[in-house]
């Protein structure tokens, strides 16, 4: 998580786009998990052979063929954004879906409560699978949710005002579920976040890392292991940016420095690199380290050795990046054994949102010419 990208959590993403839509046919997608994404606002599912983008429609996009399709092989569909509910591919998700036992569950909010819905990835709909909470008067928390080991991990907070602003302090009860018909959440412990910082969760091997940001002081980086009821702090530095994968965590402060933290031991992967204070995203896949910064995509081994500086070719290339009346931002969204997935977003009124994907070969040893429109015309409102 960076900053800067906050913004979009809780944002409803509208589609304003007409695709055919589809089923994923047999042997398309095993939906074993097969990537990583930077969920920070931002529902993607990698799996085998394609990636979900879960907005107020789901998309999946296929990485053999390198075309996108809406999630709904209804006959006859017309598939219209404009009259959601009637179309298979209509779920907005309310937090971190998960991949278990094949299948992909995420959360939505409904009149009655949260519940955990599971996706059938050949395009037939949706069923309700667990009731995450029986009322929607807290909120579930979007970055505080993940699923680890058969478990869905998720927080709720009483986040808005009777203004709709949101609160300045917040407690946040963390609860678990095993991912079985008719279980019940386990209350597990309490967060308590002031001043606005930013709280989320991420799977780990055995358990949950648990982090909260603050812009203006130390941030603080907890481990929440299965089975316990108790948050444990591993650091609380001026964290700039941190990401995670099932065993290590990765952190860099503002001064440059980047760690890497796993088997109880943290270790410098680089030591004062000024390009990392530019960050937006970060994610580490298959033993490489790919970090967004505003210029360029830079990629390391986990061990920080330097592979490639790709560049954003010709997205967003007509703008100067320091024009406030123009103001966009790329970052990485999504690393799969396929490629690579990069966000583009134009934040003045008419601009454009878009996906573009680029193979893993080309992202390995090419310079960014190589990008290409998945999904496009994505609006806010
Ligand atoms: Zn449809």
């Amino acid at each position: 998580m960076s900053k800067g990208k906050c913004f979009l959590t809780g944002m409803v993403i509208y589609v304003f786009i007409f695709l055919a839509g589809c089923g994923i046919e047999d042997g398309t997608a095993s939906l074993e998990s097969n990537g990583v994404v930077d969920s920070d606002g931002f529902p993607v599912v990698a799996v085998d052979g394609g990636v979900y983008f879960f907005g107020d429609y789901v998309y999946y996009f296929d990485e053999k063929t390198e075309t996108a399709a809406l999630l709904c092989n209804k006959p006859n569909c017309k598939h219209p954004p404009m009259l959601g509910g009637v179309c298979n591919a209509f779920l907005h998700a309310a937090g971190e879906t998960y991949i278990y036992e094949g299948n992909i569950y995420v959360p939505v909010s409904e009149d009655e409560g949260y519940v955990l819905y599971r996706v059938s990835p050949d395009g037939s709909g949706f069923d309700p699978f667990l009731t995450l909470a029986q009322t929607n008067e807290e909120g579930l928390s979007h970055l505080g949710s993940c699923g680890s080991n058969g478990y869905y991990y998720f927080a709720l907070t009483a986040f808005v005002t009777e203004l709709g602003q949101l609160k300045e302090d917040e407690v946040f009860d963390i609860y678990r579920v095993e991912m079985k018909e008719n279980a019940q959440p386990e209350f597990l412990c309490t967060m308590s976040i002031e001043r606005g910082g930013l709280f989320f969760m991420e799977p780990s091997v055995n358990g949950v890392w648990v982090y909260v940001y603050y812009d203006d002081v130390e941030s603080k980086i907890y481990f929440l292991e299965e089975g316990s009821q108790t948050l444990q702090q591993l650091f609380a530095d001026q964290i700039f940016f941190e990401f995670f994968n099932e065993t290590a965590c990765y952190y860099g402060t503002k001064e440059g420095e980047f760690y890497k933290y796993e088997d109880g031991e943290k270790r410098v992967v680089i030591e004062k690199e000024e390009k990392l204070e530019n960050s937006t995203s970060e994610l580490v896949y298959d033993g490489k380290i790919y970090i967004s910064t505003k210029e360029a995509i830079e990629i390391y081994t986990e061990d920080g050795e330097f592979i490639n500086t790709l560049s954003y070719g010709t997205v967003g290339a007509e703008w100067d990046l320091n024009d406030p009346e123009h103001h966009f931002q790329r970052y990485l969204v999504g690393v799969t054994d396929g490629g690579l997935y990069l966000f583009y977003n134009e934040w003045w009124e008419g601009g454009n949102q878009c996906i573009y994907y680029m193979p893993l070969e080309e992202a390995l040893s090419g310079n960014g010419e190589a990008w290409q429109e998945a999904l496009s015309g994505f609006m806010y409102p």
